[in-house]
């Protein structure tokens, strides 16, 4: 179960965290994979990790905000079976006190990535006969957390465009899901409370740990075998679904 032998994937945002571990993960599972990432030293880290671990891997330096070059990235990837639109930035602010800037930033990574990887991505995956599409969302589409205004318009925007894209394809027999993760011990997280937090990073991590009931952040190897699921053929019956990994975070925190 849950083989990628003969697949081609793409994992944008591949470089760090959740992307890698999806990366590396699928490499394991048989997969061709392919990172898309803005950072070049983290696609060298990637690289390096998944090579020496015996899998299958190639990275592209792309920033996901601009078409023209997310274009000419999947050109040279060519034809594929499997898209994840991981890629994505935090941003903490309410909605008067996120500048136009930032909310430009948060939606030209987290929503229009995922638009210009679909854009490229589709006709590819429906050439191919199909394929699936996993879009990372965040228990912020689901809840209200406090302080994350663009990010919460970005990640709704994100369910919803799982949405339409499950449905506009089912004849092309492209699946769509989306997953939605409350925290992730990741280098986002750690950035994030670095930035935020200074000299309190212990007693952050700590906090945010327990905002999950279940007591503690997720790993990001957790999230990537969700990913591995949703993409294998024995989840050929899900789309247009969105499946949360948060510890209870939006049934259980009341
Ligand atoms: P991360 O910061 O560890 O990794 C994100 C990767 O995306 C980095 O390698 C970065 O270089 C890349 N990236 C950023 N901007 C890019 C751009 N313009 N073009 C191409 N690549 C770009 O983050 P993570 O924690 O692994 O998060 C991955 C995804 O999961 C994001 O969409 C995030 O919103 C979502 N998420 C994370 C958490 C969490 O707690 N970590 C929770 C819910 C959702």
């Amino acid at each position: 179960m849950f083989e990628l032998k003969q697949k081609k994937a793409v994992v944008t945002g591949g470089g760090s965290g959740i992307g890698r571990a999806i990366a590396s993960l699928f490499a394991q599972q048989g997969a061709a994979v392919h990172i898309v990432d803005i950072s070049e030293a983290a696609c060298e880290e990637a690289v390096a990790e998944i090579r020496a671990a015996g899998g299958q891997v190639v990275a592209h330096a792309c920033d996901v905000t601009r078409q023209d070059t997310v274009h000419a990235t999947f050109a040279a990837i060519g034809a594929l079976d499997i898209l994840i639109n991981n890629a994505g930035i935090a941003h903490i602010g309410k909605a008067d006190t996120t500048s136009e800037q930032d909310f430009d930033r948060v939606i030209g990574v987290n929503v229009k990535g995922v638009y210009n990887c679909l854009h490229a991505a589709i006709p590819r995956l429906r050439e191919n006969g199909g394929g699936v599409v996993i879009n990372m969302a965040s228990v912020a589409s689901w809840v209200a957390v406090a302080d994350r205004f663009a990010y919460s318009t970005a990640k709704g925007a994100v369910m919803a465009m799982t949405l339409s894209v499950a449905k506009d394809y089912l004849q092309d027999k492209i699946r769509c899901n989306s997953i939605s993760p409350g925290r992730v011990h990741t280098p986002f997280v750690d950035g994030f409370i670095a930035k935020q937090y200074p000299g309190r990073e212990a007693e952050m991590f700590e906090r945010l740990s327990k905002t999950q009931p279940i007591g503690r952040m997720a790993r990001p190897d957790e999230v990537a075998a969700l990913a591995l699921y949703l993409c294998s053929d024995e989840a050929a019956f899900i789309t247009g679904s969105d499946y949360p990994i948060d510890g209870g975070f939006i049934t259980l925190n009341s």
